[in-house]
């Protein structure tokens, strides 16, 4: 009997299940093109969806904050980790938002975990979307808040939740993702605004998927729905579309006071690398001086999507460049990721518990970075593999 027995055994059930993971392992820079386990593959599944994560301006300024700042920030925020690249980061993230200040935090997981505690008491209620990201679900757990959750985007179902319940709490704090990272689609932002001033309730939008790609040069979901100034709360990260890492959050002056007071990640973890903010610096300049990375993006994600539709593929109701072809049973979806794959093009298939049971997709996810004749390729695996397991009859 060894004291890890149990967990010798919860390995031995997801075996059993089907569903244990080795991990694939890429051996270079995260492109269009990927050496995956020793093999060339067009990558469709990364979220670096402008090209940024290896551009060499941003690779550039990461170097030389290497040469002048070393390695590591040395400490938390509050004591002497508050670089100066990092007070330049933010306040060039609030002007890019156009929002009065800006939070940064070492990941967006980092961030939703430390604001949703930091915002909220137990006097408050939030009201989370059905389908909001897992780092989402931890903020509201460790809030003291009272939780209650909306069926996905269902303005109807949030409008009785606050007829309900808004006399009972100080605060009504409302949280939905910008973007769903599942299906593509988008949070019906305008209602949501208007929801929350008939209700006087406190609004919070996750636009991890919508920056960088939404919106003018990217500037998000919000800008998409021309709302700046009704957000009290824009999240956003700097590990997608900015190419780098870390998240932050765009609010009030007066928020971002509090936090640097009570938002943990930023007062018991080690700020940012200096070479991550001197990159992601370099990327928001370069999405504030072009929209040709945002435009490209999106000119590739057209161009896919309807040679997809073409050859008979269901994709979704998405409104963004992700793009997740609806295969049905979970075994099919694996089934269908694995034969691109032989085909020399990476897909992960997405089957349940990450979205429902049968309702398995292969999500693609399109980058600035692709070329034609790599979309051209990988429709063309899509075509074959589609014809061979039955999912589409061309
Ligand atoms: C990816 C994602 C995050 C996490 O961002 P990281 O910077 O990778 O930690 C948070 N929220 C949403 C909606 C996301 O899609």
């Amino acid at each position: 009997m060894n004291k890890l027995d149990y967990i010798t055994q919860d390995v031995e059930s997801l075996k059993s299940d089907g569903v244990y993971r080795i991990l694939p392992i890429n051996y270079g820079a995260c492109t269009n093109i990927i050496n995956l386990n020793g093999k060339q593959v067009i990558n469709l599944s990364s979220n670096n969806y402008l090209g940024l994560a290896n551009h060499p301006r941003v690779m550039t300024a990461a170097k030389n904050a290497i040469d002048h700042y070393g390695v590591g920030a040395g400490s938390v925020r509050t004591i002497v980790g508050n670089q100066d690249l990092l007070e330049t980061l933010e306040d060039l993230l609030a002007e890019f938002k156009k929002e009065e200040a800006v939070m940064c935090f070492q990941s967006g997981l980092n961030c939703n975990i430390g604001t949703i505690q930091a915002i909220t008491n137990k006097e408050d209620l939030i009201i989370s979307d059905a389908l909001n990201h897992a780092s989402i679900i931890d903020g509201v757990r460790l809030s003291k808040a009272t939780k209650a959750v909306y069926r996905h985007n269902d303005m109807q179902h949030l409008e009785e939740i606050l007829q309900l319940k808004r006399k009972d709490y100080r605060n009504v704090l409302i949280i939905t993702d910008g973007v769903f990272s599942m299906d593509g689609d988008l949070a019906p932002l305008p209602d949501i605004v208007a929801l929350a001033k008939k209700y006087n309730c406190l609004t919070y939008v996750d636009d991890a998927h919508g920056s960088g790609v939404l919106g003018k040069s990217g500037r998000g979901t919000i800008d998409h729905f021309g709302l700046h100034g009704e957000i009290d709360f824009i999240v956003g990260t700097l590990s997608k579309a900015i190419g780098v890492i870390g998240g932050y959050v765009a609010t009030k002056k007066v928020v971002k006071e509090w936090l640097l007071h009570r938002a943990r990640p930023l007062l018991f973890s080690t700020a940012l690398p200096p070479s991550a903010t001197a990159a992601t610096i370099e990327s928001v300049k370069m999405l504030m001086e072009s929209e040709t990375y945002t435009k490209k993006l999106w000119e590739n994600a057209h161009y896919f999507k309807n040679k997809l539709i073409e050859l008979g593929f269901d994709i979704g109701h998405s409104a963004t460049p992700i793009t997740p072809v609806m295969i049905g049973e979970d075994a099919k979806t694996m089934a269908f990721s694995k034969a691109l794959l032989d085909e020399g093009v990476f897909v992960s298939g997405i089957v349940f518990p990450t979205v429902a049971k049968d309702k398995g997709r292969c999500r693609v996810m399109i980058s600035a970075s692709h070329t034609k004749d790599d979309l051209d390729r990988a429709i063309q695996a899509f075509k074959k593999v589609g014809k061979t397991l039955n999912v589409i009859n061309v």
